[in-house]
């Protein structure tokens, strides 16, 4: 059995303040949130990344994600959401089991965008790096 902390909560052996499930996902209240409502949502499976996880479950964790996005909307009416997800210790992944990060957003609570998350582009230009995924297959 693997020592993951979100596994526990999926298997009950940690509590958490469930916002939605189903059979493959839970959505539950971040235990120190940076929005009003903030929430995680999971695959029940363990999987460490979006790169772990087959198709189907990002599929139903896709739906989870918006099920839980309106649940939020029903409970606490947020002006708008980030959503996304951190992936890698560079990206400030804590826990290594898949979770996006659900922050509601209210009209004046001096958050930020997508865009505050880093600001350093390298030094290629677009136009170059456009060349090499071009020249890239899948
Ligand atoms: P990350 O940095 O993306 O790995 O974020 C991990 C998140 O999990 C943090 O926002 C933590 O506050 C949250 N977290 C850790 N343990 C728990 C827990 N037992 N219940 C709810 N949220 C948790
Ligand atoms: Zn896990």
């Amino acid at each position: 059995m693997i020592d993951c902390i979100f596994c526990k909560i999926t298997n009950g052996e940690i509590p958490n303040y469930t916002v939605y499930e189903d059979e493959k996902v839970l959505a539950f209240l971040d235990i120190h949130p940076h929005a009003k409502g903030h929430t995680v949502v999971i695959p029940k499976v363990h999987a460490e990344n979006y790169f772990d996880l087959n198709e189907d479950l990002l599929g139903h964790l896709s739906i989870g994600i918006k099920r839980t996005m309106e649940k939020i909307d029903k409970v606490l009416s947020p002006d708008g959401y980030n959503v996304g997800w951190n992936q890698g210790l560079v990206a400030g992944q804590v826990v290594p089991h898949l979770h996006i990060h659900i922050m509601p957003r209210y009209e004046g609570d001096g958050g930020g965008s997508m865009h505050s998350i880093i600001n350093s582009a390298g030094e290629k230009t677009v136009e170059e790096l456009g060349k090499l995924f071009a020249a890239s297959s899948l």
